[in-house]
């Protein structure tokens, strides 16, 4: 049994994300996992801070999610939300009662100075959360979607219109000014093992690569690096990345996924029915390891990291025969 890593980085958005993490988060030991999260999704609503990506990280590692939506609390209720409506405020953006406590207090803590890493930080250790998360940066950065509506912000395209605009053209905005957080780098930096979420990658992952520093200190890398197909079959598991990649003429395959994270990754996972793109996987200097990565529930979640951590150890013991 080769030893289990101690400083795990898994660089993720919401749910595909959380998924992901809390399977990582059973199979290694306490403290060895830490999140780097996007902040692309997030936004205010009435004067308060909303983060989706963290705050599904959060839910789903202290096990509060509501595992059918995939977001959002287990059991909320939406008394304040119905009050905002007979307000006349727009209610489109489901806040649920026990979640408001959560942006209430996010924002009142921002108000007073600390910042977005100190927050999540804080917020997933009180709140129970089994690893480490932290904001990709303490910075503004925003996805926008040029779409056949015009530009857009990402939540009233994303859940006030439910991705039905189709997708033209992304920008980041505030990525060139926005700082890659400390902490994050810090942790990529000493990580034995980097693995890409099987997030939406144009969302959840590229809004963080394109944060100064990301890219190059992934690249610089002395740890594995892997990534996780979000694709079973050309198609998505969960919203709208099959359309959203279709419509930017790009290709809806694993191969398709692993191209955009180019220079970036040492082995890709993808699922048995992908087996036929293994050859140009592997073509392309990537090691291949085809297993079931459908995460039906935690347990799923679970053996499909356990499986990631002993295929990559022995990535890494092959590695290090090979150098010495
Ligand atoms: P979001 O920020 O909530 O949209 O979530 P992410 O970007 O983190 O994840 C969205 C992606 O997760 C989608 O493209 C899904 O295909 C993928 N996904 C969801 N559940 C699973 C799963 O069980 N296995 C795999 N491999 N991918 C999944
Ligand atoms: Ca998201």
């Amino acid at each position: 049994m080769p030893t289990l890593d101690s400083n795990v980085v898994l660089i993720a958005g919401g749910v595909g994300g959380a998924r992901m993490a809390e399977g990582l988060a059973h199979a290694l030991p306490d403290g060895a996992l830490t999140v780097i999260a996007n902040v692309g999704d997030d936004d205010d609503f009435y004067g308060l801070r909303v983060c989706p990506d963290i705050d599904t990280l959060v839910y789903t590692l202290s096990n509060r999610i509501d595992r059918k939506q995939g977001w959002g609390v287990a059991d909320d209720t939406v008394r304040a939300l119905d009050v905002l409506g007979t307000l006349a405020a727009p209610t489109w953006m489901k806040l649920g009662d026990a979640d408001f406590g959560l942006h209430i207090w996010r924002s009142w803590q921002l108000a007073a100075g600390n910042s977005l890493t100190r927050v999540t930080q804080e917020a997933a250790k009180r709140l129970g959360a089994r690893a480490r998360i932290l904001p990709a940066s303490d910075d503004p950065v925003r996805t926008k979607l040029r779409t056949t509506d015009g530009w857009m912000d990402f939540q009233p395209w994303f859940v006030g219109r439910r991705c039905e605009p189709q997708v033209l053209e992304l920008r980041y905005d505030g990525v060139e000014q926005a700082k890659a957080g400390a902490e994050a780098l810090a942790a990529i930096e000493a990580a034995e093992l980097i693995v890409f979420a099987p997030s939406n990658p144009l969302l959840s992952i590229e809004p963080i690569l394109a944060i100064d520093g990301f890219r190059s200190a992934i690249a610089a890398s002395r740890g594995l690096r892997v990534g996780v197909s979000p694709l079973i079959g050309g198609k998505a598991i969960k919203g709208p990345l099959t359309r959203l990649m279709a419509g930017l003429d790009l290709r809806t395959s694993s191969c398709g996924i692993a191209i955009r994270y180019n220079g970036l990754l040492d082995g890709f996972v993808i699922d048995m029915q992908d087996l036929p793109e293994s050859d140009e996987l592997q073509g392309r200097g990537l090691s291949v390891l085809p297993t079931d990565i459908l995460m039906r529930d935690p347990q799923d979640a679970e053996r499909l990291a356990a499986e990631i951590l002993a295929w990559t150890a022995a990535l890494r013991e092959h590695r290090e025969r090979a150098a010495s």
